[in-house]
């Protein structure tokens, strides 16, 4: 079969890819090597600036619940900075209900949607992307978008992304919890947890209270290479669900689930498109360094990703020259961002992050300034200087008055 364009993994970046290319009439072929609805391990925290910027997801049944407040644990956990909102900080959902759903809406833009089908070869040539799936079926098309994950053979095989590039990982569990219990632990406003470089790590533990389900990990964002680093990961995550049990955070009592992981790119490929090809998503390393939070930019650069393949298509010009658009586009919408947060966190310790949490836990303008890029509500850029200039104010007004 001929198609526009052929989009490889129906994750965030796959569908929004598809959806956005399908509206504008290209003729779209979407593929997966999984069954769906297919679960995929993940916090299922979302920002809210996912719902400013992709309106059409908000009222659709796919939110789990809102939190509107939470608490955020320093390394010793001797400092803590309480949120409690009118308003929502964050948005929880159940991966396999959303990517599913975000599925539905690139089929319903006119997508054509195969899973189990597993991308077995690629061929770029100068006329033509050529696509074989594992069973032999065969898919020709004008251009290719690499949406195929952390692990994508699409970046490997056209050498966007090097050997021994630097991961991160997280492992998690997610609790059925009956909704009585869910209230009395986390309240109606879903109160969240977050303990900041625990066991003094470089990453962190993180409680999301959903509708009836709660979802308990821990990451190292940062680069992760060793088994024994792997071992430590577990360990610090078994310690840390003995901390919440010790402090009463979460029930006593969890049903039996599996431990589940990932791992995370800790920064965006150098290069992320090629002759007649896009990469989009967790495929480019496109995650916040910070948090590991990935789906704003998994759905932002497909959206990208479609505009500049509408574009080249129009044109008919599939040569790298014009998509390098792409990474202009990206780098100046959110990429700015993700340079920044990485320049942050190299100069950070568990020092710092115990210091800074202890005068945040002072200045509730601060604590609001953090939490909102945090949670994805502010962009790092805008607010940068707001935010060194407040935390400069509150140090000295510690000083004073310790
Ligand atoms: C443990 C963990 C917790 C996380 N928590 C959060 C969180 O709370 N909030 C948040 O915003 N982000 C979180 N993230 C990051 C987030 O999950 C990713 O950034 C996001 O899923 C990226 O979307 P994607 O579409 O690029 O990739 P994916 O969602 O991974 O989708 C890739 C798709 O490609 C398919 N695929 C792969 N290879 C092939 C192939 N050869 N042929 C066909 N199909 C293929 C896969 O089956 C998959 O469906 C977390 C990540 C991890 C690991």
């Amino acid at each position: 079969m001929t198609y526009d364009v052929t989009v490889v993994g129906a994750g965030p970046a796959g569908s929004t890819t598809a959806k956005f290319l399908s509206e504008k009439g290209f003729k779209t072929l979407l593929i997966d090597k999984e069954k769906f609805p297919r679960d995929k391990p993940c916090g299922g925290g979302l920002p809210l600036r996912v719902l400013q910027r992709f309106p059409y997801i908000d009222n659709d049944g796919i939110i789990e619940a809102f939190s509107s407040s939470g608490t955020v644990f320093s390394p010793s956990l001797k400092y803590q900075i309480e949120i409690n909102r009118d308003k929502p900080i964050i948005a929880t959902i159940l991966r396999k209900k959303f990517d599913f759903k975000l599925v539905k809406y690139a089929q319903d833009a006119g997508a054509i949607f195969k899973e189990e089908s597993t991308l077995s070869t690629v061929q770029i040539t100068k006329d033509k992307v050529h696509v074989i799936v594992k069973d032999g079926r065969v898919a020709d098309s004008e251009l290719l978008v690499g949406a195929d994950g952390v692990n994508s053979s699409i970046a490997k095989n056209t050498g966007l992304r090097k050997m021994g590039v630097e991961k991160g990982a997280c492992v998690l569990q997610e609790f059925e919890v009956d909704e009585k219990i869910m209230d009395d632990y986390f309240t109606k406003s879903r109160h969240c947890y977050i303990h900041s470089r625990f066991n003094t790590t470089a990453g962190y533990g993180w409680v999301f209270p959903k509708k009836h389900h709660v979802n308990i990990g821990f990451g190292i964002i940062q680069d992760f290479k060793t088994l024994k680093q792997k071992q430590n990961l577990l360990q610090c995550y078994q310690d840390y669900i003995e901390l919440l049990k010790e402090k009463d955070l979460i029930p006593q009592q969890l049903d039996k689930t599996p431990i589940k992981g990932g791992a995370l790119l800790t920064h965006p490929l150098e290069k992320t498109y090629g002759d007649r090809l896009l990469l989009v998503g967790d495929a480019a390393g496109f995650v916040n360094p910070l948090s590991g939070e990935g789906i704003y930019y998994a759905m932002s650069s497909g959206q990208i990703a479609a505009e500049t393949i509408t574009e080249a298509l129009e044109k008919r010009q599939t040569t790298q020259e014009i998509l390098s658009k792409y990474q202009t586009r990206w780098q100046k919408d959110f990429g700015k961002d993700i340079d920044l947060i990485l320049k942050v966190i190299k100069r950070g310790s568990v020092e710092k992050t115990e210091k800074i949490i202890k005068i945040a836990s002072n200045d509730e303008i601060l604590t609001n300034l953090m939490m909102g890029v945090i949670a994805g509500e502010l962009s790092v850029q805008q607010y940068k200087w707001k935010i060194v200039k407040r935390y400069f104010y509150s140090s000295l007004k510690n000083c004073l008055n310790p």
